[in-house]
Formats: C-alpha cells, structure tokens, sequence
C-alpha cells in the first residue's frame, strides 16, 4: 500500500520570486528530455518515453509547479507517472483508439463536437500547463494551433444559435485556461448571447497543475462575463491538493463558482481504495463536488495506465457507506465511439420476486425490500 500524506498543507514553496505568476510558470514549462533530467533522476524508460515524446506524438509540458510536486527519485511517484512520458507508451494494446470518444466523427462544426442532443463541447485551443500522459484527446493536445480565434470559432457560435435544444456548452482544450482572462471572458460572453444556453462548463486542469492561474480577477472576470459557469476540474491524486491548489479551489467557490471534479482511474496513481478516499474527502473539504470517477479512455500508448473494468467496481464497492453521498462519486464508463457514457457499479440488488426485493448493504446485511400495493 503507497504512503499518503495525512494532511494536504504541503506547499510546493519556491523562493523564485515569480513562482506564483501563472505567465512565469507557463513560460517556464519543462518541455524537453534535457530539463527533465536535470530536475528529476529519470529511469531508462522515462529517457526513452521522453525523449519519443520530444520527436513525435503527445509533447510534453510541465509547470515547475507541478514538476516540484514529482519524487526526485522514484518513479513510481503518482505525479510522475501523470505526467513523465514513459516507454511503455510505445505498446499498443487491443482496443486502443487514437479517437476513442470519436469526436472526430461527432465535429458538427469547426472546433465543436456535439456527442447527446442538449449538449456540446467546444474546443477553444490546444495548450494545457501540463499534458498528461493519459489525456483523451493527445491526438490534438499541444498540435501548436494555440488558442483559436472568435472568427474561427464564430461557425460554432452560428451552429449553437440554430440548434435551441442544446441547453449546455463545455468550454474546453486543451485547457481555456490556459488564454488570457479577456479571451476566456470574451467566449463567456459570446455565448451568454445565446439565449436558450442554459448554462456553462469550464473544463480546466489549471486548479491542479497550474494553481497560480486562479487569481482572484479571472474568478471575478468569469462570474461577471457567464454567472452560470460550472467549473470541472481534474484532480487525480491526494498530493495535487497542496495549498496552493486549495487556495485557487477558494477562491473559485468564493466567487459563487460551482466546482466539480472528474478523476480519472489510473493503475499505479489512484487504484487503491485509501488513496481515492483520501482524494474524495480532500476534494469536499476544499469545497469541490467528486463528481465522476472515469474508467480511462482507451487512448493509443496508454494502456499502461489504464486498470481492468473489474477493479473499478471493486473500489466502488470498497467506498460505498465509507464515504458520505457528497463525497462519492459515479464511477463512468465513456464508451469507446462516442456512443456515451455508462455508469457501473457493484450490484446490491440480490434477487427481485414477488414484490420483494433483497438488497445487499455496505456490510453485507441482506435486507428485504416489499413494493407497495397495486392501487
Ligand atoms: S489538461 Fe486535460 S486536455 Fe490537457 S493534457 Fe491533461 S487531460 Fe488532456
């Protein structure tokens, strides 16, 4: 079992003078073979995966933030497994996509990738503070097309006003966060525009791997250009959640900002039950919903990350009546194609006859349930 830390007050406490300027960490992301080794003492496969990862494929990027929260040492670190390219990434698996939520083939316009009726995500650019090793759409993270314009961006604007049955648009990237705040406020606004839209979600990292972009002034900028802007962020592991992950998590929740959180299963980072309870419960002390558990996506050159369906629903069960509702997400299958998503669980139904049902509790109490009477 992995050593966690019994309290999250740890700060990653540079001295650099600039450490807590968003634009000094995005500058000064580690992106090479070089730097890493000369921050972290890396393994022949990481040499390897990094230095793939520098020719071809997913790029790499590290905020010195993030990268301080990586083990010098080991790298069967949690952080470092999330974002130091491996060897391993090379393997094909049986099942791998390179599209697995297959956008590609839901894009009704440029940028914009409608997968349910009421809903689409829009794809607003390609630059994430970090890129992680697993990420669902590494074929166009990083692909150097930067933050696109409102004019490349105004066919799905044009898309969304004709279509009154979508009721809720994800901002999303790579990581919005990642534009300057008048860009970000200048789309909230677009689509404020558009009045059958109930309601918007900002999909950003940035509370995780890059804190010190949460100021005070994009919360605010955020609130007053979209005052119905959910924010969905991605914590994986109990160590992302230092102070200075907490403090943008504030501020976020100060500004009447509903956060919620998608963590995604991964071996060898979060699939232990201790682990994810002490994330769950972090993430609700710091004021952030756990929302979905993920079965990661099977994205080409992960397959080392990913766990067996099995093991998800084994943890389910593990945290079922452990933790309180609030802190408990839905663990969800995102089926590959685009076709949508599958929540799965343990079953705790034992046998339904008659008009009794047995269920299981948390403890293993089998318990009947008697349906009412026909009226
Ligand atoms: S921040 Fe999100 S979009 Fe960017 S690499 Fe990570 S998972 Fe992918």
């Amino acid at each position: 079992m992995r050593a966690l830390p019994l309290d999250f007050r740890e700060s990653t406490g540079s001295q650099e003078p600039a450490w807590n300027d968003w634009r000094w960490q995005s500058r000064h992301a580690v992106t090479n073979l070089q730097a890493l080794d000369k921050a972290l003492t890396l393994t022949d496969a990481e040499r390897i995966g990094a230095s793939r990862a520098e020719a071809a494929g997913l790029p790499i990027s590290i905020t010195p933030y993030y990268l301080a929260l990586c083990h010098p040492t080991d790298p069967a670190c949690p952080i470092r497994r999330q974002c130091i390219p491996r060897a391993e990434e090379a393997i094909a698996t049986k099942g791998d996509l390179r599209d697995p939520l297959g956008e590609e083939a839901h894009e009704v316009a440029p940028h914009l990738i409608q997968r349910y009726p009421d809903r689409v995500l829009l794809i607003a650019t390609d630059r994430c503070g970090v890129y992680c090793r697993f990420c669902t759409r590494s074929r166009l993270v990083g692909d150097g097309g930067g933050a696109r314009s409102m004019a490349a961006l105004e066919p799905a604007f044009a898309w969304i006003e004709a279509h009154p049955e979508v009721h809720d648009v994800i901002l999303s990237g790579g990581d919005p966060c990642l534009m300057s705040t008048e860009r970000i406020a200048r789309l909230l606004r677009r689509i404020r525009m558009i009045a059958h839209v109930d309601y918007v979600r900002l999909a950003t990292r940035a509370p995780v791997t890059l804190p010190q972009r949460i100021t005070a002034e994009l919360c605010m900028a955020i609130r007053e250009s979209h005052e119905r802007t959910w924010v969905m962020t991605h914590f994986n592991h109990p160590k992302e959640l230092t102070v200075e992950a907490q403090v943008a998590c504030a501020r976020l929740a100060d500004a009447g900002l509903p956060v919620m959180n998608q963590t995604v299963l991964l071996r060898g980072v979060n699939d232990e039950t201790e682990t994810l309870e002490a994330l769950f419960r972090g993430l609700v002390r710091s004021r952030v919903r756990p929302y979905y558990l993920l079965q990661m996506d099977p994205v080409g050159g992960s397959g080392h990350l990913r766990t067996r369906l099995c093991r998800g629903v084994e943890l389910m069960a593990a945290l079922q009546g452990r933790l309180s509702g609030i802190a408990l997400p839905k663990f969800i299958v995102d089926t590959p194609g685009g076709l949508g998503k599958v929540p799965i669980g343990p079953n705790y139904v034992v046998s339904a006859k008659d008009g009794v049902t047995v269920l299981e509790t948390f403890r293993g109490d089998y318990v009947e349930y008697y349906d009412p009477i026909e009226y």
